[in-house]
């Protein structure tokens, strides 16, 4: 790690971010349920409605609770707004139609997310949005993409599910020579392992499902940058696609962050470890995690993480089947999908979350029959390794 990133996510900010700004007295995020909000006179609910003060409205337009999420999300990734949504996917579908219209074209990574690439092979080709898909996600090869009409560089990293590693900084350099808007999903690093809007990027986005919640018990996303960027993202959140999030799950997601450091740094820690023994381990054929000196990107990753996260990927000697057992030999691991949850969690990409690819989409995205993704909690490291040993036998 370089002195740059080596900082890391302070865990005090993640428990006293926002603290001044609560009901007075209220040590904690009061939840706020109302759908509506007292207009005040006619001469304030005018200016309400001319933007021209910040008070509350609507709860599709602006909740106390998600407020205070926004604030908080935006000061853990150091950016200056946030926009909090339904889901990570109405994070992803709103920025994505808020950047491009007819003609535009986006540059995006082979491996990223499932329905991400769905949205943008399937649903976005129809309102005249091209994207090219880079299977190497070098900025060479991003570079090697760029049209004229390029609006967006996408980038998820840590990528989804084979963790291949991007240069944020190299990327988002390119990009703002050429135009386009660097967006980073840092769903899998979480602001603990990586900043991108400190590596250049200009907004990122998150399913708060994941780490950022952290308990497994609140669907969410958010889209965080500069006020510049988020202006037509909120617009589109609020007004035309609606995807707002719930103020409860807002709640859920605020008291998940109070102990994201901690979490994170267990987890990563734990899952670091798991990769050591798993490389070694006979029935295993290979091992992706960043923290390796064998992952191709672990040089990249030393640079822009402050810590490698916690997932972890491996093939299986014998391939389906062998994954297969394994997925129904595990007792603590639970087999499901999501991940970043305080417990640990295991899929299989190529029956689940990647399963809308096309077969030889998922090749290029490096997805074998085989390959498990597990998604590493904060149980004890001695638990986790035994139960890893019994299920692969
Ligand atoms: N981005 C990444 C990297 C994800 O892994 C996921 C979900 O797994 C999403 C976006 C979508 O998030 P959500 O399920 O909250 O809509």
């Amino acid at each position: 790690m370089t002195d740059a990133v080596a900082a890391g996510l302070s865990s005090t900010l993640c428990v006293h971010a926002e603290d001044d700004s609560r009901a007075p007295g209220a040590l904690d995020s009061p939840l706020v349920l109302s759908s509506a909000f007292h207009l005040g006179t006619a001469e304030q609910s005018a200016a309400a409605f001319l933007g021209e003060t910040d008070a509350y409205v609507y709860g599709r337009w602006q909740n106390p609770t998600v407020a205070e999420l926004e604030r908080v999300v935006a000061q853990l990734e150091g950016g200056a707004g946030c926009v909090a949504t339904a889901s990570g996917m109405a994070a992803v579908s709103a920025t994505l139609l808020s950047l491009c219209g007819a003609g535009a074209h986006v540059v995006a990574p082979t491996a990223c997310y499932g329905e991400t690439s769905r949205l943008l092979r399937e649903r976005l080709p129809s309102l005249g949005i091209a994207t090219t898909f880079v299977d190497d996600a070098t900025v060479a090869a991003y570079q090697a993409a760029l049209r004229p009409e390029t609006r967006v560089l996408w980038v998820e990293t840590p990528a989804n599910p084979v963790l291949a590693i991007t240069d944020v900084r190299a990327v988002a350099e390119l990009g703002r020579a050429h135009g386009a808007v660097t967006v980073v999903d840092n769903t899998f690093a979480t602001p603990y392992c990586q900043r991108p809007l400190t590596l250049g990027a200009e907004l990122v986005v998150h399913s708060a499902t994941k780490g950022l919640g952290g308990h497994g018990d609140a669907i969410g996303g958010c889209v965080v940058g500069s006020d510049a960027q988020l202006a037509s993202v909120r617009r589109w959140v609020t007004q035309g696609l609606g995807g707002v999030l719930s103020p409860f799950n807002a709640w859920l997601i605020l008291r998940g962050i109070r102990t994201l450091a901690l979490r994170q740094e267990r987890a990563c820690h734990t899952a670091a470890r798991l990769a050591q023994v798993l490389t070694e381990h006979p029935a295993v054929q290979t091992v992706r995690h960043p923290s390796l000196p064998t992952h191709p990107g672990h040089d990249v990753a030393c640079r822009q993480m402050t810590a490698f996260g916690s997932l972890l990927a491996f093939e299986l000697v014998g391939g389906i089947d062998a994954g297969r057992r394994v997925l129904d030999r595990v007792r603590l691991i639970s087999h499901a999908v999501s991940l970043g949850d305080v417990r640990s969690l295991i899929t299989h990409p190529a029956s689940t979350t990647a399963l809308n690819m096309p077969p030889e989409v998922r090749r290029a995205a490096g997805i074998g029959d085989g390959l498990l993704r597990l998604s590493v909690g904060i149980e004890d490291r001695a638990d986790l390794l035994a139960d890893l040993e019994q299920a692969l036998g």
